[in-house]
């Protein structure tokens, strides 16, 4: 017997239409671009929407069109997310950080129709013009008193909006209409579509909310100030955009204010009370606080994914009062998989024993399963002691990648769970240890060994700011560990020193055998650490017992 009751499509859309009524007064703030910062509510973001809705009808944007972005997260950026979906078309964001040729490769590949771009990155956009389809337009995001000088022909994004209804009557889409594409950073290979649909994105949407919502600090007067540093232009801002107006939370946009100075005086010009963003984030906003002496003055909640959050940095934001949420996930899951809250048990226990619960990758979301088998394909049990590849189920885990069968057909497995890359183990109460991203692993001597368990280890030493672990070639071993470390300080430990102090966590073997400094480590597009460069750039080197 079916149940007798309605089923109402999910919409992107009706997530604003709620906020601009229920929670109307909160909104967004905004470091813009050209270094202002507005102020602007749900219930006026909404109107906007409405009038950014015409304004693409007006150029010829149909349901089903790709409209791109390339932009910092700001209120425009923000607007976009929702007309562009709300009239039945997709929103590609695009990440600025991609090389010349992935960018080109993912233009064409998503057939866009617009790119709508933020001031800052328009000279990518000029040096590439030639390789893009000639019939894409570009829409600056700015208003008419601050677009930039350039050859190329652009409109004005405000111009769109000029004279526009802020009234929309907004289609009845089927749930499953693509909403928003972002692709892969593609460290190996041309990057891979992730296609989301307003079903996925709202579920996301309300899973994050059901899970950080309650967990969310907030200011006396019951207003939540939330800064996600995690950017638009990749997995959705960690699913803020849509989270945060349904539980009321408002947002305060960064823009291309990254750096850790540039936080830190937006945080407490704005009060934020939690932010959200990976590793590398964190450590320039540490350094800031060091040198103001203290933290912003409301932040309470830092949420940090994307890569392994240090121990140590775990502990020197929970020494100041400031929660650490450590949360995993991906491009494929929209993103969030894991989230870092921690059961009473865990909260009620001294620090160093939260900190070894808190710098695994939290629990699952409900709404996400996960499963880790062995080579074989065989399940694992939950026991924290065996250990496999990761693999995913929800409803917003991709099923495939778009218009790319070859690569849909090696990420999906036979019981239609979604291959994640990362190996790693769960422990009886659900939480999961990432133990590393498959391709990082180190082997030595056909055992494993997990360069984010030695990172950690080598990050405890207060020389050490920031290192990376990985595998190099041995004749013998088959690869042995290094770490490429940037140091903390003017006096560099030595490798004995380092090797002491990482030895009560590892046996002898697992040391690293070297360790190269350098003043920097390369990132990613996504500013996660790029072993993948380090390899690439320490490929002249050789072991000190091959050398
Ligand atoms: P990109 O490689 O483009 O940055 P994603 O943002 O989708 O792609 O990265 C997802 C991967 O990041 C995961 O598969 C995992 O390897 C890694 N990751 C994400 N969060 C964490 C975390 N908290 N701890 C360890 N690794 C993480």
């Amino acid at each position: 017997m079916q149940g007798m009751m309605m089923n109402r499509p999910l919409s992107i859309i009706s997530i604003l239409e709620y906020a601009a009524e229920a929670n109307g007064d909160a909104g967004i703030t905004t470091l813009e671009t050209h270094g202002e910062v507005t102020k602007q509510t749900y219930r006026e973001t909404y109107a906007r929407v409405g009038q950014l809705a015409h304004g693409l009808r007006a150029m010829g944007i149909e349901p089903g069109d790709r409209v791109a972005t390339l932009a910092w997260n700001n209120r425009r950026h923000f607007e976009l997310y929702y007309a562009i979906s709300g009239i039945g078309a997709i929103c590609h964001t695009i990440n600025p950080r991609l090389s010349a040729e992935q960018m080109i490769y993912i233009v064409n590949h998503a057939e866009d129709k617009v790119i709508f771009v933020d001031a800052t990155f328009l000279p990518i956009l000029a040096a590439l013009r030639d390789k893009l389809p000639k019939e894409l337009r570009i829409v600056v995001m700015a208003d008419h008193d601050h677009m930039p000088d350039t050859k190329l022909e652009v409109f004005c994004y405000e111009g769109l909006l000029d004279g526009q209804k802020s009234i929309y009557d907004w289609p009845d889409l089927d749930e499953n209409t693509a909403s928003g594409l972002c692709y892969t950073s593609g460290t190996t290979g041309n990057p891979k579509g992730a296609l989301y649909s307003h079903r996925s994105s709202v579920l996301h949407a309300y899973m994050v909310g059901t899970v950080l919502g309650p967990a969310l600090p907030k200011s006396e007067d019951g207003s939540i100030n939330i800064l996600p540093v995690v950017p638009l232009f990749h997995v959705n801002a960690w699913g803020l955009p849509y989270a945060a107006p349904i539980v009321g939370a408002s947002l305060v946009m960064p823009g291309p204010g990254l750096d850790g100075e540039s936080l830190w005086k937006l945080m407490e010009a704005e009060n934020v009370n939690s932010s959200w963003g990976v590793p590398t984030v964190w450590m320039g906003l540490l350094a800031e606080i060091e040198k103001q002496g203290r933290k912003p003055k409301a932040l309470a909640d830092v949420v940090v994914g994307g890569s392994a959050a240090p121990r140590s940095m775990i502990k020197t934001f929970e020494e100041m009062g400031v929660n650490v949420n450590h949360a995993w996930g991906m491009t494929e899951m929209s993103p969030i998989g894991t989230h870092g809250v921690m059961p009473p048990s865990v909260n009620k226990l001294p620090l160093e024993e939260k900190l070894d619960y808190k710098q695994l990758q939290g629990r699952r979301c409900f709404g996400v399963d996960l499963k880790i088998v062995d080579e074989e394909g065989n399940r694992q049990p939950h026991d924290g002691k065996a250990i496999g590849e990761l693999f995913v189920r929800g409803n917003a885990v991709v099923s495939g990648y778009f218009k790319n069968d070859e690569a849909t057909e090696k990420a999906i497995d036979a019981e239609g769970w979604f291959g994640t890359g990362d190996v790693a183990s769960i422990d009886e109460n659900g939480f999961l240890t990432i133990q590393d991203r498959a391709k990082d692993l180190i082997k030595s001597g056909g055992e494993w060994i997990s360069s984010i368990d030695l990172e950690n280890a080598a990050m405890s030493h207060p020389g050490i700011a920031n290192c990376a672990a990985i595998g190099v070639a041995h004749p013998k071993w088959d690869e042995r560990p290094i770490l490429v470390a940037v140091a903390a300080g003017d006096s560099k430990p030595s490798l004995d020193e380092l090797r002491d102090h990482m030895e009560v966590h590892f046996a002898k073997w697992q040391l690293p055998d070297d360790v190269i400094w350098v003043d920097e480590l390369p990132l990613t597009a996504t500013g996660k650490v790029s072993k993948l460069t380090l390899r690439q750039q320490l490929g002249d080197y050789k072991h000190p017992e091959v050398a």
